[in-house]
């Protein structure tokens, strides 16, 4: 490679010169310029020569380099016009990338992964626009894609809740998802002072492992039961899961199943695990 790496303040600034780039705050970009945090993306995510990597909102292409030096194949999905120019500059070197100029919310993802994977195995590595958080991960999670693994940078406040232990003020029906679906890590710390511009708040990289087997259980039960629970958090167990009338179940039925299951009645929904939540909907669903 002819110049410095694209993390370096230096290079990051050449390019904004040179393109006149002017920072999108609506479309989350804060891009990287440290070394050791594009590295320690990577590395999580233990990209090999023999992965597809998909990558959200590539931005200048920082953490795309790394991840084109360390991958088979990468293909980029980037909203925003103005960059195609700046990637095809910044990029010029790699024959293994390809970018998509498309809101990542409305792609068909089963039409991608046949087009550009050929229908193989890839792993998911973003440092993601805030805005888009929870929705891009709940979509790539539900759609049963063939991901092996998803490597994201989000706002601290989001690992902490991905991440959290019962009983934790952060836990609540997103850590409960995630942990469903996979097992979720937090890998690394990124201080507000490695983007341009800096952000408010300070990010953590979560890694996150899909199971190959869910649960057995029926999800519109389980996930309904949850979503009562934390919207009335302050509520104890009995009130709060009996609080979706589409399940029919009474206070009375719904006492039997905790006394059953040696859960007390008085605690409130952070202190259920999920293995708690599983067992409730099964003897719901007999
Ligand atoms: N990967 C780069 C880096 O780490 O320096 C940039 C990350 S920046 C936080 C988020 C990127 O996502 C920006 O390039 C932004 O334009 C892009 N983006 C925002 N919304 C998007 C969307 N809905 N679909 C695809 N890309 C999006």
């Amino acid at each position: 490679m002819k110049r410095d790496r694209l993390y370096s303040p230096k290079v990051i600034k050449q390019v904004l010169d040179k393109f006149n780039f002017t920072f999108s705050k609506g479309l989350g970009q804060n891009f990287l310029i440290d070394g050791n945090v594009v590295r320690g993306i990577s590395q999580s995510a233990n990209i090999t020569k023999e992965d597809n990597v998909l990558e959200i909102g590539p931005g200048f292409g920082t953490l795309t380099e790394e991840l084109l030096l360390k991958a088979k194949k990468v293909v980029a999905i980037e909203i925003d016009q103005r960059l195609l120019r700046v990637l095809d500059y910044t990029l010029s070197d790699f024959d293994n990338l390809e970018v998509i100029n498309q809101d990542v919310l409305k792609i068909d993802f089963d039409k991608l992964v046949e087009e550009k994977f050929g229908g193989e195995p890839f792993k998911v590595v973003a440092n993601l626009p805030y805005y888009i958080t929870t929705p891009i991960i709940t979509t790539l999670i539900e759609k049963r894609l063939p991901v092996k693994s998803m490597t994201f940078m989000v706002q601290k406040e989001v690992a902490d809740r991905m991440v959290a232990d019962p009983g934790n003020k952060q836990y609540g029906s997103l850590t409960l998802f995630i942990n469903f679906y996979a097992t979720a890590k937090a890998v690394v710390k990124a201080p507000k002072s490695v983007f341009i511009p800096q952000p408010k708040v300070d990010s953590v990289v979560v890694q996150l492992d899909l199971k190959d087997d869910l649960p057995k259980v029926n999800q519109e039960i389980l996930f309904k039961l949850i979503h009562g629970g934390f919207q009335q958090r302050r509520k104890n167990i009995l009130n709060s899961l009996t609080s979706d009338k589409s399940l029919y179940l009474s206070k009375d039925e719904m006492g039997l199943i905790l006394d059953n299951l040696g859960i007390n009645k008085n605690s409130r929904a952070e202190n259920l695990s999920l293995q708690d939540y599983i067992n409730i909907a099964n003897i719901i669903d007999v």
